[in-house]
């Protein structure tokens, strides 16, 4: 698996003497240039099998480093940190400290899945994205990113009612993330919703938020869908080897 476009030599591995003299011939400066040696003892052999165990990650061992991926990534192009490319392929190496040097910019993906376009071997980046993001958080590496408290609320509704009420997801996610409801962005998206859309529609906006609407018989969809996620919230942590203990601390933040 190539690597094009990052280097794995750290800058203070990269020795220069600003004066040396080899057999009368002077080697200084960058002629003197050595790199010395890293031994990567550290592997984390499982990394690659767990987060290919995570929703979203299955295909990671499609990859074949192409880069088609973070030459179509949005962040990329503002941000050249942000490497999809470069993450799966310190996954598929199992290199965890790597990527730990990453964990703060990982949850950024905005899932606009221009990447999983481009990708010729069906990876799909995105969710890779998606499902490394969570491993750091459930290893403890990092904090539940703002996203995951958005997707967990908005799959919480839906598993609730069988229904989205935009209105009630947004409150949620803006309460759950420490966040106020008095957003400036917030307060200028209602006002010109207010002056937009019909009456009609407005109406039936204002009522969902007091009556919130579910769908019909929804019971037994509830229970097995319930049902299901219990099941994978127990493969998942049986997956990364977190007892119930840790699953709880995590859980409360
Ligand atoms: S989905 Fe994420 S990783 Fe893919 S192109 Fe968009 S921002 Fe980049
Ligand atoms: S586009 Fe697909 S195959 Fe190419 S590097 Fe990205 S994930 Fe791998």
């Amino acid at each position: 698996m190539p690597i094009h476009e990052v280097s794995l030599i750290k800058p203070e591995n990269i020795i220069e003497h600003e004066e040396l003299i080899i057999d009368g011939v002077d080697v200084s400066g960058h002629w003197s240039t050595f790199i010395e040696p890293r031994a990567v003892t550290d592997y984390n052999e499982e990394m690659e099998k767990e987060i290919s165990g995570l929703a979203g990650g299955e295909f990671i061992h499609r990859c074949w480093q192409c880069g088609s991926c973070t030459n179509a990534c949005t962040i990329n192009a503002m941000n050249s940190d942000f490497n999809p490319r470069y993450w799966i392929y310190l996954i598929r190496m199992g290199m965890e400290d790597e990527l730990l040097i990453d964990k703060d910019i990982i949850w950024q993906c905005v899932s606009c899945n221009k990447c999983t376009s481009a990708c010729p071997r069906d990876v799909n980046p995105e969710g890779v994205m998606k499902a490394t993001a969570h491993w750091l958080e459930l290893k403890g590496h990092t904090p539940k990113p703002n996203s995951m408290i958005f997707d967990e609320g908005f799959s919480e509704q839906v598993f609730k009612t069988g229904k989205i009420e935009d209105g009630l997801v947004l409150r949620d996610f803006l309460s759950k993330s420490g966040q106020s409801l008095n957003q400036p962005w917030l307060i200028s998206m209602v006002f010109g919703l207010v002056k937009k859309l019909p009456l009609t529609m407005l109406t039936r906006l204002g009522l969902a938020t007091f009556f919130r609407p579910k769908t019909r018989d929804w019971g037994n969809a509830r229970a097995a869908i319930e049902e299901y996620v219990a099941e994978k919230e127990v493969e998942k942590h049986q997956l990364l080897g977190l007892d119930g203990h840790q699953q709880k601390d995590m859980e409360n933040g």
